[in-house]
């Protein structure tokens, strides 16, 4: 929740700044109102992308770094890189979620959610423009997570064939 909240602010301050008009190979049927937001939200896609992966390099650099040898100096390393770690999986989560939205675009299907295929709200693709599910698969998709962390992990599990987020829309 609190990520989302983050995500929020930092998309109001930028919708003002990200205005550039350049209607470029749009082929998607969704409503003008959404075609007429697609560059500045390409424009914030492509912000945060980059944001992410100077974080994300920042954040590899560091844990390359020697642990010094000295146990007090080496627990406090030690703690501060479990913090790194944490933020550097969300950074790469990010990362995944903004290519994905990003590829979408590409492919005309941004703004469509990617699981039920109903039309994401403006409203949440402004606030959240990396968001490619509807709030009722982001929901059932956050509870199917917590049951998987609480379930130990089943052997063999069979979630494999959708994985291509593209779909048979790349192979023209
Ligand atoms: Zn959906």
């Amino acid at each position: 929740m609190l990520a989302i909240l983050e995500e929020l602010s930092m998309a109001r301050s930028r919708s003002a700044a990200a205005h550039g008009p350049e209607p470029d190979e749009v082929q998607t049927q969704a409503g003008d109102a959404l075609v007429s937001r697609l560059p500045s939200l390409r424009a914030t896609l492509e912000e945060q992308h980059l944001f992410r992966s100077e974080q994300l390099a920042r954040l590899e650099a560091c844990s390359r770094q020697q642990v010094p040898s000295d146990s007090g100096a080496q627990e406090a390393v030690l703690a501060l890189r479990e913090v790194d770690e944490l933020l550097a999986a969300g950074a790469r989560r990010a990362l995944t979620d903004i290519e994905l939205a990003l590829v979408r675009m590409h492919t005309g299907r941004y703004g469509d959610c990617r699981s039920c295929g109903n039309a994401i709200p403006l409203t949440l693709l402004e606030a959240i423009p990396k968001t490619t599910l509807c709030l009722a698969c982001q929901h059932r998709d956050e509870r199917a997570g917590h049951q998987a962390l609480r379930r130990k992990p089943t052997t063999g599990r069979r979630r494999r064939q959708s994985n291509d987020p593209v779909g048979p829309a790349r192979q023209r």
